[in-house]
């Protein structure tokens, strides 16, 4: 039998545990807070709901699926997983102090993945006596909607790691991309000079931001405009990556403009917050700020 464990139950861990426990995987869905484990498990329960109603899922399937989430606050729980996904914080300090628990506490064989943005696969493994089974598994948001997920190899992952993530990726019905370690990988460092871009040009009264979406959905086929897009992300997820790029990268093209961070100095944070380039008064609803 399979076994994995997921490591943080926010938005991306419920997903993540959701994925595994519907392709037959038991999981352990671990997290340091027990409201953010009921708010999950309330979470699966509904998307399944969902994918039932929209005839995707058999209708008996969801008590199985959920039976096969282990919800718990120990770490210990990884001790069986041939493959732990961590979804925790995205906060170097954080990242760095559970991976050296997961190298003490899981079998020797077990792979250890992380599904960061925008911190180095290669300095968490260094933190591990693994590094060669140290990998970044990236999922996008919604995990059970979205069909990439990105594997980014850390400096040190191996050939053997590398394909059993790709593999298990494919088991789960997704299609897995191949990146190496720089930073923000192949995702955030396209998408994120494209939406600071986009905040240039409000910064600058190039176009309001309705405008700016409307080129880049009915122009360029996105299903998204990338000021919509920001709020969605929320716009200190934004900043904060922009700035791993700008340091890591060293090259003044993925400085944050300025606008961006006073709206997020401003608690204008997107969607989550009510407003961001749009206002949210009630969810789902958006209108131009
Ligand atoms: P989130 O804030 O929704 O959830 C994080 C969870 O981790 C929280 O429930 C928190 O209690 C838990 N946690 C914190 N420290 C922990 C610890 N020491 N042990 C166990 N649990 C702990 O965050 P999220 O949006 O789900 O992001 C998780 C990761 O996924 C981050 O690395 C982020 O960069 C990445 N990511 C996020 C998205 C996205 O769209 N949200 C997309 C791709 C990748």
């Amino acid at each position: 039998m399979s076994r994995a464990a997921v490591i943080g139950a926010g938005t991306m861990g419920n997903g993540i545990a959701h994925v595994f426990a519907q392709h037959g995987w038991e999981v352990a869905l671990v997290d340091s807070v027990p409201a953010a484990l009921e708010k999950a498990t309330a979470t699966i329960r509904a998307n399944l709901d969902r994918q039932v109603k929209k005839g995707s899922l058999p209708a008996d399937a969801p008590a199985g699926v959920l039976a096969r989430i282990h919800p718990g606050t120990a770490l210990d729980a990884v001790a069986g997983a041939s493959l732990v996904v961590e979804a925790a914080s995205e906060n170097p300090a954080v990242k760095f102090a559970i991976f050296e628990q997961l190298d003490r506490l899981a079998g020797p064989a077990t792979i250890l993945a992380t599904n960061t943005s925008s911190i180095s696969i290669t300095e968490i493994a260094a933190r591990t006596r693994r590094p060669e089974q140290v990998i970044g598994m990236h999922f996008m948001n919604p995990v059970p909607v979205m069909q990439l997920v990105e594997i980014i190899r850390g400096h040190a992952t191996s050939d053997a790691t590398t394909a059993s993530v790709m593999e298990t990726a494919r088991a789960l019905g997704k299609v897995p991309v191949e990146a190496n370690d720089y930073p923000g990988f192949v995702s955030n460092r396209v998408l994120m000079p494209m939406i600071n871009e986009a905040v240039f040009c409000v910064m600058e009264g190039v176009a309001t931001p309705e405008a700016i979406d409307t080129v880049m959905k009915l122009g360029m086929a996105h299903p998204m405009g990338p000021l919509a897009l920001a709020d969605f992300i929320g716009l200190d997820v934004c900043l904060a990556i922009l700035e791993v790029l700008h340091r890591g990268l060293g090259d003044d093209k993925y400085r944050p403009a300025p606008l961006l961070r006073r709206m997020v100095a401003a608690g204008d944070l997107g969607k989550k917050t009510g407003r961001g380039f749009y206002e949210y008064a009630v969810k789902g609803e958006k209108g131009e700020r």
